[in-house]
């Protein structure tokens, strides 16, 4: 059911719409800060429609980040974000690379 998606895309502009699972986790917390320019939000976007692991973890670092923002600290979940953050894309390494296997 993608061959729809994919004609749209191949009329877009963009250039390449491969974007691998590391990347798009490495500009995640850009996407959901909303501060990914408008091609690289297309190719984010187009990804994780496609890719069921990388969906579900846009999911989940959202609810995270959601809960982050809703702690009375700032300056504490700010930090707790930034080490999340960096928790999260150490983590996909290792999980995309075993995916394979
Ligand atoms: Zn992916």
């Amino acid at each position: 059911m993608n061959g729809m998606a994919g004609k749209l895309w191949d009329l877009l502009p963009f250039g390449s719409k491969d974007l691998s699972c590391v990347k798009l986790r490495q500009m995640s917390s850009d996407f959901l800060e909303g501060t990914l320019g408008p091609k690289d939000m297309w190719k984010f976007s187009y990804h994780t429609e496609r890719c069921k692991g990388c969906g579900t973890f846009v999911s989940s670092l959202r609810a995270t980040i959601q809960t982050l923002n809703s702690l009375p600290s700032q300056n504490a979940s700010e930090d707790l974000k930034q080490r999340l953050m960096k928790q999260f894309s150490e983590d996909t390494k290792d999980t995309t690379h075993n995916a394979g296997s």
